[in-house]
């Protein structure tokens, strides 16, 4: 495998596009919820930017947590373990809560994921998640709110990483 300083990159999603379906998704969270405080808890690392994004695209009182869950090393494959890195440390019991992912791939992150937080009885718990690779999935999980379907190739960019490195790509790009 090169190394990441020697991998080519293909923009499949430039920057306008992203930030535009981002002000919708959060025009349409906005829209859906009665009122009252949402809890978007964002998962660690590759959510933090679209998370910063989408909540100032939510007009309306949000809280912000983040998770650290581990399942890839630091190629591109999957280790195929759920680990937690980092747990929140507020009370989200009766609250509305939306998990903010990156990207939805075999779906065993998020699957591990829900199931961790439905035991803390919230009201309610969606997923909003910017990419989605429904190709690959393993788990029969569903986002509510989908940014854009991806095909089955390793992309980068916008919080999401190759070996920690190109997080801060403003537009998602596929590792050729
Ligand atoms: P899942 O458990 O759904 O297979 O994996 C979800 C996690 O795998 C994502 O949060 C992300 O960290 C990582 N992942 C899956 N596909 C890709 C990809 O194409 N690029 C990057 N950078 N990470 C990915």
């Amino acid at each position: 495998m090169p190394e990441p300083s020697e991998s080519k990159l293909r923009v499949l999603i430039p920057r306008d596009k992203i930030h535009a379906r981002i002000q919708e998704m959060g025009e349409q969270i906005h829209k859906d919820y009665p009122e009252g405080p949402i809890y978007m808890i964002g998962i660690l690392k590759g959510s933090w930017i679209f998370l910063a994004d989408l909540v100032r695209a939510i007009p309306r009182h949000v809280r912000v947590e983040f998770i650290g869950i581990s399942s890839y090393g630091r190629g591109k494959t999957s280790s195929g373990e759920v680990r937690l890195t980092k747990d929140i440390d507020v009370s989200l019991e009766g609250m509305d809560i939306i998990v903010v992912e990156d990207i939805v791939d075999t779906g065993v992150t998020l699957t591990y994921l829900i199931h961790l937080l439905e035991q803390r009885k919230p009201r309610s718990i969606k997923v909003a998640t910017l990419l989605d690779k429904p190709s690959r999935r393993l788990r029969p999980i569903q986002a509510t709110y989908c940014g854009f379907t991806v095909p089955d190739e390793f992309v980068v960019g916008y919080g999401l990483d190759f070996a920690e490195d190109y997080r801060n790509l403003p537009e998602i790009c596929v590792v050729e």
